[in-house]
């Protein structure tokens, strides 16, 4: 138990570490954060608490609901990272576009904190694809923006995460048993232990969480949406 607890604190501490990485650029010397990760761990706490508001600049804003709404404030998710790529859906690659990558704060802090996590458990696992996010100031992001398009997507609330493949490819699985179901319930669990309002899987993939978040809804075979509560 305590090995697991000091995994999971070292887990947050990077992902402390990697929103401060996003919050401040890239071009933060890699010594600067060292600190941070070598520092005597914290207690353990769900990734969207353990992760702190920025520190310079506004915090994001979700204005209205996630079928009609905008994002003040937003963060860019990067192109890729040591644990993520993105998929660009409509163009079927990788990486997704720049205006397609946007969250609030919070919702990339949760990201970050669930990946360092998984990172941890499974630390030979390929990495985990991240597809749309919402546009940099939210909005209708419809077909007119790429079929099959999103009913929400926002307000930087929610993110499309692809189900790792068993053949490790760097792709969207295109059918059920195409997925590592092990690592994909793995993920499911570590956003429902995020606090995450839903999370939306696939009704032939075969996860499971609390009814009351975890729900299976159609189109989602390849992807679970995740959506974050506002605050
Ligand atoms: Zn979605």
């Amino acid at each position: 138990m305590n090995a697991k607890l000091v995994a999971f604190a070292a887990a947050v501490l990077v992902a402390v570490a990697l929103v401060v990485l996003l919050v401040h650029g890239e071009n933060t010397p890699a010594s600067e954060t060292q600190p941070v990760v070598t520092t005597q761990p914290a207690p353990p706490e769900p990734p969207t608490q353990a992760v702190p508001p920025p520190s310079r600049g506004q915090p994001s804003r979700a204005i209205g609901k996630p079928w009609a709404g905008r994002l003040v404030g937003g963060v860019q998710l990067p192109p890729e990272g040591v644990d993520f790529f993105t998929w660009d859906p409509p163009l079927k690659h990788s990486p997704n576009r720049d205006w397609r990558r946007w969250g609030t704060d919070r919702l990339l802090g949760t990201l970050a904190g669930v990946l360092a996590y998984y990172r941890a458990i499974h630390p030979d696992a390929p990495r985990v694809g991240i597809g749309d996010l919402s546009r940099p100031h939210g909005g209708s992001f419809g077909r007119r923006f790429g079929a099959p398009g999103h009913a929400s997507h926002q307000n930087g609330l929610d993110v499309d995460v692809y189900y790792p493949r068993k053949d490790r490819l760097e792709r969207r699985p295109p059918a059920p048993r195409f997925v590592d179901r092990g690592l994909a319930q793995d993920l499911v669990d570590l956003f429902v232990a995020a606090g995450a309002r839903y999370v939306f899987v696939g009704p032939r993939v075969g996860l499971h969480g609390p009814r009351r978040v975890v729900q299976p809804l159609v189109l989602h075979d390849d992807h679970m949406h995740v959506r974050i509560k506002p605050r």
